[in-house]
């Protein structure tokens, strides 16, 4: 059975290259119909907090990528691995280390002026001395002194550490608290965990984490260490470019579907494949097909998946994710014509937000440039305009608009942009915006008319006042 896991350290938010992490445990766990897990990796009392993990969590819970069984707290284990430390230190794999803060300081200067790479010299690991009194000692384990480790990753094939360079490391603090490197190899070691899902920058803790398994018997997992996001230039994400908390994302408009699609694609592909749905990606993700370089945001393409996600979402869930933003959407009885019209031309839930309220608020003010543009001519073509909309209560489609407005024009012997335009700003307050005829279909004949007449008692007023 496949065992995944996700494991954040609630020191922040939640940010994509989590999730993207997230989501390939997940999907390879749920593909094999396995088991996929979520551990919050707070046993860093100092930096971690309550508040962050519950963000993880909500972001998780947006997202929509389901766990198995509880969610485990590692600071609610600290007994359990307090035990483990008692076993290894029982069985002489691990030993007390007296050494003081100045000790270790005098040494590590001393390396670095010899050129050499600082670490911890093993001067407790067999020594017979008695301890100095007064000083909590740390617990260090013992790594082998020579040979060397081999991780076999799925992501970077044979990777190989000498021993030499780990040095035995600490896995309880003085004040007894356990250390990460420790803590998550019990823990994955314990929950059966057997693929480790996760990004390169853990690459280093492997070996470290697998001198823990072998000292406590357990089998090593399967690792598959995910090269990092870049950003377009290939240098490391910023915030700026999208490096952001997960609900962020949510906040700007964009659905759950989209960011998970485009996070696939963030380092794995299948032939040139852009658009997965959730089956899709379940049915051919493969861990063993990460890509071996790092991968590069493209936030252009976020906005085009989720464009696309946007067109092709029922109305009325759009109508449900729209709740999340300011607009009056709900008692319009129009809703289904105005989502048609709008969802064609946005690429986020906020200017989808914003291309409906476009239509269905009425201009608070008008632009002055186009304003400048209206004349004689225009007004009377809106005066007429005004008398002709007016018994045309019954229509109801675009196309029957589209007609109107066609025979409109050609009774006036006129071409569209010179209705367009000022029809345009009457309606929305500035001279650009969509399909008139659209438009006229969602406002019906009635408000169009209020609207245009509106519209020109402002261009009189302003007239008188100018004379
Ligand atoms: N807690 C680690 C992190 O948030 C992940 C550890 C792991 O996946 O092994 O970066």
């Amino acid at each position: 059975m496949v065992v995944t896991r996700f494991a954040p350290s609630p020191t922040g938010y939640l940010h994509i290259g989590g999730l993207r992490t997230a989501l390939f445990s997940y999907l390879w766990a749920r593909k094999n119909n396995g088991k996929f897990f979520l551990r919050i990796e707070d046993t860093d009392l100092a930096r971690n907090s309550k508040e962050a993990a519950d963000a993880i969590l909500e972001a998780f819970k947006w997202v929509g990528l389901s766990h198995d069984g509880e969610i485990i707290y590692q600071s609610q284990r600290f007994d359990l691995y307090k035990k483990y430390v008692a076993k290894l230190l029982d069985e002489e794999k691990a030993y007390y280390c007296y050494m003081s803060k100045e000790e270790l300081d005098a040494l590590r200067e001393n390396q670095i002026a010899n050129k050499q790479k600082p670490m911890y010299d093993n001067r407790w690991r067999d020594s017979k001395e008695t301890p100095p009194a007064g000083v909590s000692p740390v617990v260090r384990i013992k790594t082998p002194l020579e040979g060397k480790v081999l991780i076999p990753d799925g992501v970077k094939g044979n990777v190989e550490f000498s021993w030499s360079e780990i040095d035995d490391f600490i896995i309880a603090r003085g004040d007894g608290t356990p250390t990460y490197n420790f803590v998550v190899a019990i823990d994955d070691a314990l929950m059966g965990v057997n693929y480790v899902i996760r990004g390169d920058d853990h690459l280093s803790n492997t070996p470290k984490q697998i001198a823990v398994y072998n000292a406590l018997g357990f089998s090593v997992p399967n690792f598959f260490h995910v090269p990092m996001i870049h950003n377009e230039e290939g240098k490391k994400l910023s915030k700026r470019d999208g490096a952001m908390d997960v609900m962020e994302y949510q906040r700007n408009g964009y659905i759950p579907q989209a960011l998970l699609n485009f996070l696939v694609r963030l380092g794995w592909s299948n032939k040139d494949q852009e658009i997965f749905s959730f089956g899709e990606m379940l049915e051919l993700f493969d861990p063993n097909n990460i890509n071996k370089s790092a991968s590069a945001y493209n936030a252009k393409k976020l906005d085009w998946l989720n464009s696309h996600y946007i067109k092709n979402t029922k109305n009325d869930e759009l109508a449900k994710l729209l709740n999340d933003f300011s607009v009056e959407i709900h008692g319009h009885d129009k809703k289904e014509m105005l989502l048609d019209n709008a969802k064609e031309r946005v690429n986020t839930l906020k200017e989808l937000a914003d291309a409906i309220n476009f239509i269905i608020v009425p201009p608070l003010s008008y632009n002055e440039k186009d304003v400048s543009t209206v004349n004689e001519e225009t007004l009377s073509i809106l005066n007429d305009f005004v008398s002709f909309i007016e018994d045309k209560q019954e229509l109801h489609l675009p196309s029957d608009f589209q007609e109107a407005v066609n025979d409109f024009l050609r009774e006036k012997n006129i071409k569209m942009p010179l209705l367009g335009k000022p029809i345009r700003i009457a309606l929305f307050g500035s001279g650009t915006g969509p399909n008139v005829a659209d438009v006229l279909a969602i406002l019906g004949a009635k408000e169009t008319k209020n609207r245009v007449e509106n519209f020109i008692n402002y261009i009189k007023n302003k007239k008188e006042q100018t004379i």
